[in-house]
């Protein structure tokens, strides 16, 4: 079982509040919050994975060549003016 837990957002600017608000402090409309469930466990869960995954492809694509090559480039040294 996920847990869901429901929090109340503004229509026109996107506040969150976890109660309903008649007027948003964010943009100073009335009647402008509606309530959304948000979902945890499972979505986190995904989103995890999903990170894990392209962290690990991101580590790939960043090679030792290419960090030793920017070393070459002089990254680490000081401008040369
Ligand atoms: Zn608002």
């Amino acid at each position: 079982m996920s847990k869901t837990k429901s929090a109340f957002f503004c229509q026109g600017c996107g506040y969150e509040s976890a109660k309903w608000l008649g007027k948003c402090p964010g943009c100073n409309n009335w009647n402008t919050f509606v309530e959304e469930v948000i979902v945890k466990g499972s979505d986190k869960k995904e989103k995890d994975e999903w990170r894990d995954y392209s962290g690990l492809g991101k580590q790939k694509t960043i090679s030792i060549n290419e960090v030793s090559s920017a070393e070459e480039k002089g990254y680490l040294q000081p401008m040369q003016n």
